[in-house]
């Protein structure tokens, strides 16, 4: 039985617990409870950072070229 042998169980990359093997083979390298806030900060920065580094570098483009055409004159 898999679930005995708790030598053989990875360990979260967080809070270094131990976690079921079968979450490594889906994929995962956080104990269930890590996993959980990962997911939910990867989510948030995903969702977070693409509008702003988007719409920043939209704004700086526009502000400096009205910047050169106002010091210009
Ligand atoms: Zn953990």
């Amino acid at each position: 039985m898999i679930e005995c042998d708790l030598n053989k169980w990875p360990r979260c990359l967080d809070c270094g617990d131990k976690f079921h093997p079968k979450r490594l083979s889906l994929g995962y390298q956080h104990c269930l409870k890590c996993g959980d806030n990962y997911a939910k900060k990867e989510t948030d920065r995903k969702s977070k950072c693409v509008a702003p580094a988007y719409n920043k570098g939209a704004y700086q483009y526009v502000s400096s070229r009205e910047q050169a055409k106002t010091v210009g004159r």
